[in-house]
């Protein structure tokens, strides 16, 4: 719930006129105050017909304004409780076209140097650090044009926050990186290039692979690693082989203290996220999949083999291709992959997971 109030605009504050004004509400409505983001305090149940009923007056003693009595069953009192919300809004807030916006998380373990980064890319040594409650605006997203594009870091309630005790708990840290991942088009996967690869790691790059999005991994603190000719190559193959469930993201070593390659990951930013929203037409797949499947036959199983009719791309972000065949249940994994491998060799789609579904033919 702390996590949603951190992160929210406005808060509606749901409460029950059959149970009336409970300890339990009280203490939330204390928090809420606390929290000093506008709240509107919502009565439900509110389900007979008529005026509002005499129960919802107790509502008021929660000290957090008009209650509004709304009945979710019926619908009753629902557009009243949204004009609420939206006078709550800043004007702002709507205003923002997020269409030409790319939204990147920095994900990561912590002490990784995901704040070093959003710090040296804010070009300020920022330190939004307050433990008292309500004092600070905990949401900040960092807004930053480079080169005409506009990026977003979204920041995961309190990344600039230093030395909270949260910060030490991992599944804590793992919440404030899903919800960030949620907003993002591209996650940055940040690891310590001083430490490398370590399980937490490919934890953080599943929430980012799961939810479809473009991924770059970003091997920091390259300035502190001691480095020969070769200790790049060297580092590059192995965290190809640890991340080999990832394949496409493209890997850079970069260095959030001194910059180093800060200009080049915009650019792998910008990048991916084309590749994350590439449309590709049905006619180029079919030629590849006539292609595909005359070079390496699909599978066969029990005198059965697989057909595959036809083939199109449903959607973006990530891109997803429907493929129509005989038999859903022939179309191993394997034979998934080597067509993925054969639209990857042609297109690139660097950076971006793609998806397949599987229809047989008949189906929707
Ligand atoms: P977060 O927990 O991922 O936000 O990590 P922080 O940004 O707080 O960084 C953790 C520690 O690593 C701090 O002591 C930073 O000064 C240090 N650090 C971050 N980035 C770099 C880097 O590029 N090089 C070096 N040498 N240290 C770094």
């Amino acid at each position: 719930a702390q996590l949603a109030i951190d992160t929210a605009s406005v808060i509606i504050f749901v409460t029950d006129v059959k149970s009336g004004v409970t300890a339990t509400d009280a203490e939330i409505a204390a928090m809420l105050q606390k929290s000093g983001k506008p709240v509107v305090l919502c009565v439900n149940k509110c389900d007979g017909i008529g005026g509002p009923p005499a129960d919802i007056y107790e509502f008021y003693n929660l000290g957090i304004g008009d209650p509004i009595a709304v009945s979710s069953f019926h619908g009753h009192g629902t557009g009243d409780l949204l004009d609420e919300v939206i006078a709550h809004i800043p004007a702002e807030e709507f205003a923002e076209d997020e269409d030409d916006v790319i939204n990147v998380a920095v994900i990561g373990k912590p002490n990784a140097g995901k704040s070093s980064l959003i710090n040296c890319i804010a070009g300020e040594e920022r330190s939004i650090v307050s433990d008292i409650a309500g004092t600070t605006r905990d949401a900040i997203d960092t807004a930053i044009e480079r080169e005409g594009v506009k990026y977003n870091f979204i920041d995961t309630a309190g990344l600039r926050r230093k030395s909270r005790v949260e910060d030490k708990i991992e599944k804590y840290s793992v919440l404030r990186a899903q919800m960030a991942v949620e907003r993002a088009d591209v996650c940055v996967i940040m690891i310590d290039g001083t430490e490398g690869f370590t399980e937490q790691d490919s934890k953080v790059a599943g929430l980012a692979l799961e939810q479809g999005k473009a991924c770059i991994i970003a091997v920091n603190k390259w300035d502190a690693v001691d480095k020969d000719g070769k200790t790049m190559d060297s580092a590059r193959k192995k965290l190809m082989k640890d991340f080999s469930f990832m394949s496409f993201a493209p890997l850079i070593f970069i260095s959030a203290k001194t910059g180093q390659r800060i200009d080049r990951l915009f650019e792998l930013i910008k990048y991916v996220n084309e590749q994350n929203t590439m449309r590709i037409s049905t006619g180029m797949l079919n030629d590849i999949l006539a292609d595909a499947t005359a070079r390496v036959q699909p599978p066969t199983d029990k005198g059965k083999r697989l057909k595959i009719y036809y083939m199109t791309q449903a959607s973006t972000k990530p891109p997803t291709f429907v493929c129509f065949c005989n038999k859903a249940e022939l179309f191993h994994f394997s034979y998934q992959r080597y067509l993925e491998n054969q639209i990857r060799s042609t297109f690139g789609l660097e950076g971006t997971p793609v998806r397949f579904v599987i229809r047989e033919r008949g189906e929707k």
